[in-house]
This record gives C-alpha cells, structure tokens and sequence, in this order.
C-alpha cells in the first residue's frame, strides 16, 4: 500500500511550529508496512489544499491529511475534501452529542462554532477522540483511503493509536507491503559505509538508504512484496550480504537503545560497571543513567578531563602520561582499571580521546579515541578514528564505549 501525507498549518510554513507529525506518522506507517511516497506541507490556503489533494488521489492509494479539523474558519480541511469529493457536510449526530457531552461537564455553554465540528461528510466513519472535540475522519472514494487527523500532536496521536493503528492494520497487508530492518554503525563516515557496500546488488523490490548524524550512520534495508513472508525474505536476505561486509561497526539493529541493551545484560549477569571518561566529558555515565532502575548496575564515575585528575582520582602514572601523552593506549587502560578499583565495579570503562577541533596532530589528529574495558583479569584497549566534528567524536566514542560493553558481556559471560 502506497500512501501519503498532507500537513495543513500556516504554522509549518512559517517555520513556527517544527513538524513532529511527519517523523511520528512516518514511523507508525512504514512499521505497518505502508510505503510513504510524499509528505506535502500546504498552508491554510483552500485552492492550495484543493488542488494538492487532487494530485495525490491520483497517485496514492492511501492519503494522509493532518490539522484543520478545528471550530475556527481557518480550519478548512474537511471543507475540501467534502467539495473535491462532491459530497455535502451533514451533521452527525453522535458526534455532536459527544461535543455537548463534553461541555456540559465542564460547566460552560457550548460555543456555536463547535458544532463545526460535527458536521462531516456524508458517508464519512468516525475515529473517536478521546483527548479533544475534533474526531478523526475516514472516507473512501473509488478505491482510494482518505483520513483526516487533528493538527493537536497530543490528540493525533490519541486518535491514530485508539483507532486508526487497528484500522491500517486490517487493511496494510492488501497490494504491496514493505518491510525494513535498520543498522546503526559507529566508528566509520557514510562514504565508508557506501565503499563497503559497493557490489551488493538491489533489485526492483529491494533498497539500502544511508543517513549520517553525529557520531552514527544508519543503513535501512527495504524489501516490498505482494506480502509480509515476501517483504520479511527480501529483507533478511540483503541483511546477510550488508552485515558480512560492515557487522564489526554495528552497535544497535532497529530500534533497540544500546543502553537499555547494555542495562539488561548487565542486570542479568549480576555485573555492575562505572566510568572514567575524559573526551566524552560524562556522556557515557549520562547514556547509562537515561535507563530507569540503572542503579542495580551503575556505580558511577569521574569526568577525568585534566592530567591532575587522571592521576589523582584514578591512580594513572604521572610518568605515563609524561611518556605516552593522555590520549594513549596506556592511559585509556589506566583509566578503567583506576575506577573499577576506587569503585569496587566488576567492570570499569576508560575513555580518553580529542574531540576537537583543536588539540589535534599529526601524530594524534581530532577523532582519534582510545577506550579501554577493564575486568578483574584483563582489560581491552580499543583504537577508533571517528570522523565528523566535536559532537560527532563524542557521541561516537560513547556508542563504542557501549558497544565494547555488550560485545564484552555477551563473549566473556
Ligand atoms: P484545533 O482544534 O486546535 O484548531 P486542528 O485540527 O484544526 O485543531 P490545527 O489548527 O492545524 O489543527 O493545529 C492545532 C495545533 O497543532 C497547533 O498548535 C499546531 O501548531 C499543531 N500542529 C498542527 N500540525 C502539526 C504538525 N504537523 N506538527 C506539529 N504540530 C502541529
């Protein structure tokens, strides 16, 4: 099933409001296995909105229409869709009955434009609102799907998982269904990512889409097929060939969080951890307490930025850093075993790297990284060159801070 959505709001057009219903629909859908085509954002503009809605009905066979279902004259949405439509608003009453319901127990007479909101067009099924006056709204026409949404993201969102979740569910697996599975790699830029994969054939149904943000690159794997086993098989096939060439920089598949995944693992073998960052300036003891109950593992840790607190808080040789620099090897390994034994963790992480965009050299240019896992036999010191800028070497180097800790816990325990 092809679809696409349409955003209504001067608000959007204007750069007023950020348009948070495209990446919530966006998700919600393609996990339904609907294929999106086209988002289009159009303002309060009736001939506008018109003429974007013919267009789409000509294209997809599901169409998305979000705010505009509102009492004010500038909410428009239902209006047009009735006129392009040919049918007539009638008022129905059930909904109307909802609306009085509603201001009768707040106390307060219900304005006269409210009643707008009853008046749907004819043939039109309803899909309550339980957080606010405007219902959301199905119509079809000549095999085509139109639904309209509150603009509210507080009352989208309550319509969509009340009704329209169910409704998308019974109807996603007619006609083409598409299926995805998402890698997160770390420690390697986009253009890597691209070289690696380079000979991996796609086919007709099947698609790899790279997005690069700071410190990850995420690579998409699609498969579309006349049904799920279909789409699920494309998918997992291409997903053998991608991992074989780029699996050793994959720290997360889907929509797992590695902390959460880092937590659990931790928590089932009874191992707890803590941290001695200097680079990440506490980015990883901030990613590790984002997880609700994370104390039954964390112990803590020191945001080891100078020399002085490197030697004094951790233990690490002044000699060493004399010799070797903070940004080494045996620093990083320093590091970890230093906090495991001021903290009496089963586990200790040492983090030590540039940043940038200073500090570089030849010898030590910015993104270069050394992170260190200490146990109570050996520890591991891992080299990484991370590209991008500041933010990208930090959240970087806190994604394969993390990932060592999986990858350790699922090898050695
Ligand atoms: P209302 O009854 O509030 O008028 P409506 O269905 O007519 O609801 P709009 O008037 O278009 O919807 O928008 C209502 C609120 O929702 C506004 O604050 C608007 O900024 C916000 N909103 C609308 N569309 C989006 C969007 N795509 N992303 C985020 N917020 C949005």
């Amino acid at each position: 099933m092809q679809a696409e959505i349409i955003f209504t709001g001067n608000e959007l057009l204007l750069g007023e409001v950020l348009n948070t219903h495209a990446q919530y629909l966006g998700r919600e859908l393609s996990a339904q296995g609907i294929e999106v085509k086209l988002h289009t954002t159009v303002g309060d503009n009736w001939a506008m909105l018109k003429k974007v809605l013919q267009s789409a009905l000509n294209r997809s066979s599901l169409l998305i229409v979000t705010g505009g279902l509102g009492p004010t004259d500038d909410d428009l949405t239902k209006e047009t869709v009735a006129d392009l439509l040919g049918l007539d608003l009638v008022m129905d009453g059930q909904t109307l009955a909802g609306l009085e319901d509603i201001f009768a127990r707040r106390g307060v007479t219900m304005p006269k434009n409210m009643k707008k909101q009853a008046l749907l067009p004819r043939g039109a099924r309803i899909f309550p609102n339980p957080v606010g006056t405007a219902p959301g709204i199905l119509l079809q026409t000549g095999g085509k799907t139109i639904i309209l949404l509150p603009g509210p993201p507080r009352e989208l969102k309550a319509v969509f998982e009340g009704s329209v979740k169910k409704y998308l569910a019974s109807v996603a697996g007619r006609g083409m269904v598409m299926r995805s599975k998402l890698f997160k790699l770390t420690g390697i830029s986009e253009s890597q990512v691209q070289d690696k994969l380079r000979g991996v054939q796609t086919g007709e149904n099947t698609n790899i889409s790279y997005v690069a943000m700071p410190g990850e690159v995420h690579v998409r794997v699609t498969g579309r097929g006349e049904n799920e086993q279909q789409a699920q098989k494309l998918v997992d096939d291409l997903s053998v060939q991608v991992s074989a060439r780029i699996g050793g920089y994959v720290f997360g598949v889907n929509d797992e969080m590695l902390e959460q995944m880092v937590g659990r693992l931790l928590a089932s073998r009874r191992l707890t951890v803590s941290v001695a960052e200097s680079c990440t300036g506490g980015l990883v003891a901030k990613r590790l307490t984002d997880v609700p109950g994370s104390s039954r593992y964390f112990l803590g840790g020191v945001v080891a930025y100078s020399n002085e607190v490197k030697i004094k808080q951790l233990g690490v040789p002044r000699e060493v850093i004399a010799r070797f620099g903070a940004v080494s090897d045996e620093t990083a390994r320093l590091m970890a075993e230093g906090i495991r034994r001021v903290t009496g963790s089963a586990l200790g992480l040492g983090i030590t790297g540039i940043a940038g965009p200073g500090g570089g050299t030849p010898e030590k240019p910015v993104g270069l990284v050394y992170i260190a896992l200490a146990g109570d036999r050996h520890t591991n010191c891992r080299q990484y060159r991370f590209p991008g800028q500041r933010d990208g070497v930090r959240s970087g180097a806190a994604n394969a801070s993390l990932n060592m800790l999986r990858q350790f816990i699922l090898q050695v325990t």
